[in-house]
């Protein structure tokens, strides 16, 4: 704001699309007391399977909203009855394999099948029942507009598929607006912002399936690898799998995405209109590029609008969310006006260093799937075999944040830990005894907030921060989880942000005031 007039907004943040990042982001913003408007082109949820896995620190973050018992039963933890993944050649004949850890550091089994349109319902019946969320579904972002105190956007009304003909336009003012709108993002367009594209476009035919009964003689997820048509096999929720096959030069454009080849392709397979029901197939040109910058000005990206990778190690639907969860925080301490203007910078520094990372691995790991000279499969295939199963499982590990809202020490922007902790009244993982979101300062055997100043309390305090900590008085280790992972930090007090990410740690608990005092240079606007 330039002068001391209050402007009214009709929101205060206004989001482009109601895909699951849309949706995860205006019920965190919800969460933290803010006035959100969501405008989305179609009428409903989109009804078609589209991501498949859901990661551990994104199923902590899922957890956060009060989806209660209804998310359970949309999960299927891979590898949940000691199922593997494996890589096999184009005969058939097993490479390398490897398990699914069902443990993790946010508490969860490390990835969990579901169907994107169950999750995205769950999502859009919790935005319906929060009176701090308006929706306008069935319009259009078509023009943005933004100042230094707000956002105008001109949405008009939409079939979903195109702008209702005449359709008469409204405007929504908001004092910050994500575009979460997806690959083609309208909002992208109108910042004009350039994207980075490594230039690994593929098409797959990806095709959804759901067997009558569980096909025991598949294998529960594997790669099949070319030279032949490399086709990838993954759980897709409960009951249900994904086939994702590559189009070859050989494929006649006509016929690929048609029920007759979908079945085809799914014969050797042994999955036939007898034993299952082809839920949708999808013609899909895998992309591996990022938008160059995600903010300008008040407004960022989030979520496809900001990035897209190819789906081999499942990380594009959890990178959006992981956006939503970054960026909540932030966008409420803005708005309550306590957040400093840099945040969003942070943000875009944050996820943009992640996400590229993801998306160069991604590719990596596509290039050696999507190869097709048969000289070079041989060699691949070879060095899978020696690999084994050592070969198979660095690809699916956690990515730490760097620069950004984090204190440089080794520590900031490693996942916070989630294990079960005691109380006196019983023992449960940490988010049930110390609800997020919020700011957390977790010491090993004593209080840190005890070790504040009066002023460092006073910022923690703005920062509506909460304390807790292990031994006397406090919590108990019930794993002796949290004594390692201290150990493994060399720390015994961490702070750690509400996107569950840690700010940074001190060995000493006579330093925690640094960690407040550094929290609030970075976040914290001057009073
Ligand atoms: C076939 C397929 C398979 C996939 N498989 C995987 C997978 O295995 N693993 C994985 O992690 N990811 C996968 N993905 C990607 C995953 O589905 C996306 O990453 C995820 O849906 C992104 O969510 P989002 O909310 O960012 O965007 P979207 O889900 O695309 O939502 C964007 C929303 O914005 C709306 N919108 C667009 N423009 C406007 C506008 N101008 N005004 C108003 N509304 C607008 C759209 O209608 C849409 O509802 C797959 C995608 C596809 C298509």
């Amino acid at each position: 704001m330039t002068d001391n007039t209050i402007e009214r907004h009709d929101c205060d943040v206004m989001i482009a699309g109601a895909g699951p990042v849309g949706q995860v982001l205006a019920l965190l913003l919800a969460q933290q007391g803010l006035n959100v408007s969501i405008v989305e082109r179609w009428a409903q949820p989109y009804p078609l399977p589209r991501a498949v896995a859901i990661a551990h620190d994104v199923l902590r973050v899922l957890r956060q909203l009060d989806l209660g018992e209804e998310l359970t039963p949309l999960l299927e933890p891979w590898g949940h009855e000691g199922q593997h993944f494996s890589f096999a050649d184009s005969s058939g004949e097993t490479l390398a394999e490897s398990g699914y850890p069902l443990e993790s550091d946010s508490g969860f089994p490390l990835m969990s099948g579901f169907s994107q349109p169950d999750l995205e319902q769950l999502l859009e019946g919790r935005v319906q029942a929060e009176p701090l969320i308006e929706q306008y579904r069935g319009f259009s972002l078509e023009e943005l507009s933004a100042d230094e105190s707000g956002v105008t956007a001109t949405v008009l009304p939409h079939t979903g598929a195109a702008l209702v003909h005449n359709g008469r336009p409204r405007t929504v003012r908001a004092a910050f607006a994500v575009g979460c709108d997806g690959a083609n993002s309208t909002v992208r367009s109108l910042l004009g912002l350039e994207m980075t594209d490594l230039g690994f476009d593929r098409d797959w035919l990806v095709v959804d399936v759901l067997p009558h009964t569980p096909p025991t003689w598949l294998p529960y997820a594997c790669q099949r690898l070319g030279p032949a048509r490399p086709t990838t096999l993954v759980p897709a929720g409960p009951g249900r799998r994904r086939w994702e096959f590559m189009i070859m030069p050989t494929d006649s454009q006509d016929d690929i995405d048609t029920d007759d080849n979908a079945w085809q392709l799914l014969k050797p397979w042994e999955i036939h209109p007898g034993n299952a029901e082809l839920v949708r197939h999808a013609l899909y040109t895998f992309r591996a590029r990022w938008a160059d910058q995600w903010r300008s000005g008040r407004v960022v990206l989030a979520g496809d609008a900001a990035h897209q990778m190819p789906p081999f190690l499942g990380q594009g639907f959890n990178s959006g969310i992981r956006d939503a969860a970054n960026l909540a925080w932030r966008l409420a301490l803005l708005v309550n006006g306590k957040g400093k203007e840099s945040l969003l910078d942070d943000y875009v520094t944050e996820r943009r260093a992640q996400v590229s990372q993801i998306v160069e691995a991604t590719v990596a790991v596509g290039g050696l799937i999507c190869m097709t000279d048969p000289e070079q499969t041989a060699q691949r295939d070879a060095q899978l075999r020696s690999a084994g199963a050592q070969g198979t499982q660095h690809v699916l590990t956690d990515w730490t944040l760097s620069g950004g809202t984090l204190r440089d020490d080794q520590i900031g922007g490693k996942l916070g830990l989630q294990a079960t902790v005691s109380t006196p009244t019983g023992s449960a993982l940490l988010d049930d005894v110390v609800p997020p979101p919020g700011f957390v300062l977790l010491g090993r055997d004593s209080d840190p907030a005890e070790l504040l100043s009066p002023a460092q309390r006073a910022t923690w305090h703005r920062l509506r921060g909460r304390s807790v900590h292990f031994g006397p008085g406090g919590l108990t280790d019930a794993e002796g989880k949290y004594a390692q992972w201290f150990d493994r930090l060399n720390t015994s007090v961490v702070l750690i942000r509400p996107d569950f990410q840690v700010f940074g740690g001190v060995p000493d608990p006579g330093a925690t005031g640094e960690l407040v005092d550094q929290l609030a240079g970075h976040a914290l606007a001057l009073d």
